[in-house]
């Protein structure tokens, strides 16, 4: 009688419960994600693939790897949680989810990476944001969210960094939208950096405080809000702006194109990866911009920008990376604006620019569309 047939087959031990089952089940191993997804393009390494990960996602909920593994940890990290991959998967797999899993129990306790330990605790002192943005003059807060109003949410980096976004909107919607007071954190930010549960009472609190429909400047807060109150309740501006012109015409600004030099702007446009991979908003932003400017559709412009929540502080050189391939393709098309539409790669895209002293200038997309007012 040989070894193989005395000893029973190898069964896996019972799944540890750390992610949803189904969600981690749905992966055929296609393969179709890999050329979608930054980090393997990069690198052309399995392991930093979507399949790759769900493989480790695998290995990691049956005990065949701990959460101190160095692969599982790196991988963990690197991935840019841009969910390109879910745009193109056939089975449908909710990479995004499976991340945020991943993350809060890899870097539960001891395992937190240091800097993403901070950045939970920097992004929880929202007064500290709206002091700052009360400061730089971001839309003067309207009281208490009045019923029957959809809000605009001040997102808490945005409201700090760029007051400029929220007083444009204002400007492009009169009396259209409430600004309600003490609105506090969506929680996106925290869920991209391992902490489930809080991202989660965060978002639901928000979702009290301005009852019914959420208006969001912020691809990465809107998609993480619809994730968690609805996705009924929550509209970017570029869906917005559309539906709401489309069924108040009369309301519909006479928006003058924009000039440069005394000739026609040209603009381009960095999608945010959750507004497009997770909302699936693309057309609308673009839609618009066309209105004002010449629109130039640069080739990465769906593609993760490496900015990425917290990414390009807690991995600036893989964040400079793929940031780098995008400003190699804004330089070529001789562009006069570069628009976005989410805080972070509004951040991102400045300090590149800046650093490779281009004369490209970096607005969001209300910004834009306020300077083509009356
Ligand atoms: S995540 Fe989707 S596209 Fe990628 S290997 Fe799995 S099933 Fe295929
Ligand atoms: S979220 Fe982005 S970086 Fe991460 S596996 Fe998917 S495509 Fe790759």
């Amino acid at each position: 009688m040989t070894t193989e047939q005395t000893l029973p087959p190898r069964a896996d031990p019972a799944p540890r419960g750390i992610f949803d089952e189904n969600l981690l089940a749905a992966c055929i191993s296609c393969g179709f994600c890999l050329p979608a997804c930054p980090t393997y393009r990069m690198t052309q390494d399995e392991r930093s693939s979507p399949r790759g990960r769900i493989t480790l996602m695998r290995a990691l909920e049956v005990g065949r790897l701990e959460p101190d593994d160095p692969t599982l940890r790196e991988q963990a990290a690197f991935c840019l949680g841009c969910r390109a991959c879910e745009t193109v998967c056939p089975a449908g797999v909710q990479y995004g989810s499976l991340l945020e899993q991943w993350r809060d129990h890899q870097w539960r306790g001891r395992h937190v990476p240091p800097l993403a330990r901070v950045l939970r605790t920097g992004m929880e002192m929202t007064p500290a944001f709206t002091t700052a943005g009360v400061v730089r003059r971001a839309a003067p807060r309207t009281g208490p969210a009045r019923p029957e109003t959809v809000h605009l949410m001040l997102g808490c980096a945005e409201r700090a960094l760029f007051p400029s976004v929220s007083r444009s909107v204002l400007k492009l919607l009169p009396d259209a939208v409430d600004v309600p007071s003490g609105q506090g954190c969506c929680g996106a930010m925290h869920a991209h950096n391992g902490d489930s549960a809080g991202s989660r009472e965060l978002a639901e609190k928000l979702g009290q405080r301005l009852p019914g429909t959420i208006l969001t400047t912020a691809g990465g807060c809107g998609a993480h809000l619809a994730h968690v109150i609805g996705r009924e309740r929550v509209r970017e501006l570029s869906e917005y702006l559309l539906e709401y012109w489309g069924e108040h015409p009369e309301r519909l600004p006479d928006l003058a194109e924009v000039t440069v030099g005394g000739r026609r702007a040209r603009a381009g446009l960095q999608d945010s990866c959750h507004l497009r991979n997770g909302l699936k908003v693309t057309a609308q932003p673009r839609e618009l911009i066309a209105r004002v400017a010449d629109y130039v559709e640069l080739p990465s412009a769906g593609s993760c920008c490496g900015s990425a929540g917290t990414y390009s502080m807690l991995r600036p050189k893989d964040s400079q990376r793929v940031l780098d391939v995008h400003l190699d393709e804004i330089e070529a098309a001789d562009l006069d604006y570069l628009i976005v539409v989410n805080v972070v790669c509004q951040r991102q895209m400045i300090i590149g620019l800046r650093r490779r002293r281009s004369r490209v200038k970096v607005l969001h997309l209300a910004e834009l569309l306020a300077k083509g007012l009356p």
